[in-house]
């Protein structure tokens, strides 16, 4: 990568606290998100990639500042995103914006479409008065495919599809120049699902948008990620261009979840790895490489030594004793 990256996280670490006894006393903690580091350049898209409960939207939301990160640090454009407050903070969120995956859940449903849009822009001052509120709803719903008139309508007339665009929508509404895309399209069917991602593709290159593009399958990310970083039980432990990790992967997780991803080429064969066991607790993740427990692989170092991310090859870098 090339020049400063437009954000930056080091070292990123979220524990949630669980509590337990009738005092509701701390007595353990969930590592959500042990130790990210990554950069996302202006105008690309990282993909991030893993199981559910890897840790992968936590860091979209850490990054966000919708949750405080334990420790670590958090760069966007040069400035240090957790010392940010009052209306450094206001207009952070301005330049970040977030497209969950439940569109439904994420809309207002006591809100007509163009209440929705419109309150992005009065939160943040984008418009003199009602006229100009409504021009943009229209100017907006026409960006995202759809029609104007549907500003007068409530977020149950629509389908997931559109319910998304209306997601997106209020995301543009502001001119950001980060969009955390928490598992956008996983709720929807697959044709729409492909609807969804051209969608977003076109928007980025009208607007030079950035994209931290977050799912759980690398199908889903493969064709509109410029990168893929893969995460495991709170850790990056591997992270490529998606030509790269697709054509090439080196850490045996990657290698699992590459494995189960249909191949369009009828006669061209994959096998299939099947990982024994489930992810393991994050509240007592297993020490040395988290893996080491599913891992064909493992030796008896790896339950004992943490593997560093290290340089591979071009821009492929890889967490694993045996493969870097
Ligand atoms: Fe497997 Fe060991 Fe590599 Fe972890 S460090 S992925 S357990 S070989």
């Amino acid at each position: 990568m090339s020049g400063e990256p437009l954000l930056k996280v080091k070292d990123l670490k979220k524990y949630f606290a669980v509590r337990g006894g009738v005092l509701s006393r701390i007595v353990d903690h969930v590592h959500a998100v042990d130790g990210v580091s990554l950069e996302v350049a202006q105008g690309e898209t990282l993909g991030v990639v893993g199981e559910s409960g890897c840790g992968k939207s936590t860091t979209g939301r850490c990054i966000l500042r919708l949750i405080e990160p334990t420790s670590g640090e958090i760069w966007f454009q040069g400035q240090d995103v957790r010392q940010m407050g009052g209306e450094q903070l206001r207009a952070l969120r301005r330049d970040m914006q977030i497209i969950f995956q439940d569109p439904y859940a994420s809309l207002n449903p006591r809100l007509t479409v163009g209440g929705i849009i419109g309150e992005a822009l009065q939160i943040h001052k984008l418009a003199k008065n009602n006229k100009e509120i409504e021009d943009r709803v229209v100017e907006l719903l026409e960006t995202v495919g759809l029609r104007p008139e549907y500003m007068h309508r409530f977020p149950h007339e629509f389908s997931g599809g559109q319910r998304q665009r209306i997601g997106i929508a209020r995301a543009l509404a502001v001119e950001p120049k980060l969009i955390v895309c928490d598992e956008p399209v996983s709720a929807l069917d697959v044709s729409v699902q492909a609807q969804v991602i051209n969608l977003l593709e076109d928007l980025q290159e009208k607007f030079g948008l950035t994209y931290l593009f977050i799912a759980h399958d690398l199908s889903v990310v493969e064709h509109i990620s410029d990168r893929v970083a893969v995460m495991y039980l709170g850790r990056v432990v591997e992270i490529a261009t998606a030509k790269d990790l697709y054509a090439n992967p080196r850490h045996p997780y990657t290698e699992a979840l590459l494995s189960a991803v249909p191949i369009p080429d009828p006669k061209a064969k994959r096998k299939r790895i099947v990982l024994q066991g489930d992810v393991p607790n994050p509240i007592r993740p297993p020490p040395g490489c988290h893996f080491h427990t599913r891992c064909p692989i493992a030796e008896a170092r790896c339950a004992k030594d943490v593997p560093e991310l290290k340089q591979t090859g071009q821009g492929h870098w890889v967490s694993c004793h045996l493969r870097s």
